[in-house]
């Protein structure tokens, strides 16, 4: 059973080693010793996002001489590539809605005959679906419900990362300042609408970007909320801030390898025995078996054939 807001709040502040004992014994009770992995390759459809996380260095300006979308060649290309390494999921990371930041978006959008980059999506989800029988999971920012309902017809599921509840963090000095598309509530929206048309999706928190400990709480129990009416959420990610050259966060402290433990242990206290947890291993490249003792029973999408992306720097 999962704990209340209260008991949550209260367990909080035990000693790490004692909340790591705790959660490794619910993560064995939910799974046993099996650890999974989705053996898949990464297709980033687009690089071009109309928000500016101060943390981000996947999404990047238009460029002359350079396409803004994979065109449907070098999508084929990379799901064939991933089918015959022995893959079974697309995943289709992008950025949120170019088109309506750069007009050279728009424009190569409508050359490619969509008026946006959903519709995009969603016919180069049917493709590799169609083409390499590889199983497309879609991440393409906020949705409203058509657009869940659009790719609900060529996925096998979808995603969307709350990172955070703190709708502080758009106010100016906030990391999401500029970010329209990471305002809190807009966010919890679509993961709602994904629930009320049942597709299992995949959401999580990105931890060491301004919040504190208890606006981690505050996000895990939002998610939490919406996986009570809705039953959909088919695993929590915690993933840890990287502070990474080139942006504006270069600087910042990232969170240490405690706090992610703690955070993780949480998630687990929060969602129980069931619940898949993950936390992606490339960014705790010498400690990551240690996640396991966290409540980690799952480490997400892992790629014989393609990087990862949005950590190029661990790819
Ligand atoms: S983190 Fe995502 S939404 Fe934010 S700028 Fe990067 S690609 Fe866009």
């Amino acid at each position: 059973m999962s704990l209340s807001p209260a008991d949550l709040s209260a367990i909080s502040v035990e000693p790490l080693p004692r909340l790591l004992a705790e959660a490794e014994r619910l993560t064995l009770e939910g799974h046993g010793r099996i650890l999974s992995y989705s053996r898949k390759i990464f297709i980033p459809l687009t690089k071009l996002c109309r928000d500016v996380c101060h943390y981000c260095t996947f999404a990047e300006r238009p460029q002359r001489g350079r396409r803004a979308f994979l065109t449907e060649a070098e999508v084929l290309a990379i799901a064939r590539a991933g089918a015959a390494a022995g893959c079974h999921e697309a995943l289709f990371t992008l950025g949120d809605k170019p088109e309506l930041r750069y007009a050279a978006a728009a424009d190569e959008l409508a050359a490619l005959g969509h008026p946006t980059t959903l519709s995009y999506l969603a016919a180069m989800c049917r493709l590799v679906r169609d083409e390499t029988g590889l199983l497309p999971h879609a991440n393409p920012g906020v949705m409203s419900a058509d657009d869940v309902a659009l790719l609900r017809s060529v996925s096998v599921s979808q995603g969307l990362m709350l990172e955070s509840a703190a709708a502080r963090l758009c106010q100016p000095g906030g990391v999401h300042h500029g970010s329209p598309d990471k305002q809190p509530a807009l966010r919890l929206a679509t993961i709602a609408a994904a629930g009320a048309l049942h597709v299992p999706f995949t959401s999580g928190i990105l931890i060491g970007i301004g919040e504190t400990r208890a606006e981690r709480i505050d996000a895990l129990l939002a998610l939490r909320d919406l996986h009570e009416r809705h039953d959909h959420l088919q695993e929590i990610i915690v993933q840890n801030f990287r502070a990474k050259p080139g942006t504006r966060r270069a600087d910042a402290q990232e969170p240490d390898f405690d706090e992610l433990l703690w955070t993780i242990a949480m998630t687990r206290f929060a969602f129980g025995p069931a619940m898949n947890i993950q936390a992606p291993p490339n960014l705790s490249p010498e400690l990551y078996p240690r996640l396991i003792e966290a409540g980690l029973n799952d480490w997400g999408g892992i790629s014989p054939v393609t990087i990862d992306h949005v950590n190029p720097e661990a790819p």
